[in-house]
């Protein structure tokens, strides 16, 4: 059997029937360290190997992926928000030194500057 095909009933066999795996070697991609991939808005799996037994790897390596997104997709989820939260501080933050610290510190400035 040949190894896609192979490769299409194994991630059936793991419940992922609807996802599609194309083998499609491609040494650009590999020249950017990249072996495979793996798209879940289209659940498509990408595998960019030359060789069969290369393949199978990174075949192997992309399933870990799939099964690991569910424990990761929380965590990656929590570190957007706490990002999110950061720029919003980040943000307020600007926006009150420029519109009320800086005015009042230039206030001051320039009464120190005509006191002398
Ligand atoms: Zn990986």
């Amino acid at each position: 059997m040949e190894l896609q095909q192979k490769m299409a009933m194994i991630l059936e066999r793991l419940g992922y029937s609807d996802w599609e795996v194309h083998w499609t070697p491609d040494t650009k991609m590999l020249d950017c360290g990249r072996r495979g991939e793996i798209m879940k808005d289209d659940k498509l799996m990408l595998i960019y190997d030359l060789t069969e037994e290369r393949a199978h790897g990174t075949f192997c390596h992309e399933l870990g992926e799939l099964a690991l997104y569910p424990m990761l997709r929380p965590l990656y989820r929590i570190i957007d928000l706490q990002r999110k939260a950061l720029e919003d501080l980040a943000y307020r933050a600007k926006e009150h030194y420029l519109d009320e610290a800086l005015p009042n510190l230039l206030a001051v400035l320039s009464e120190l500057k005509a006191e002398k």
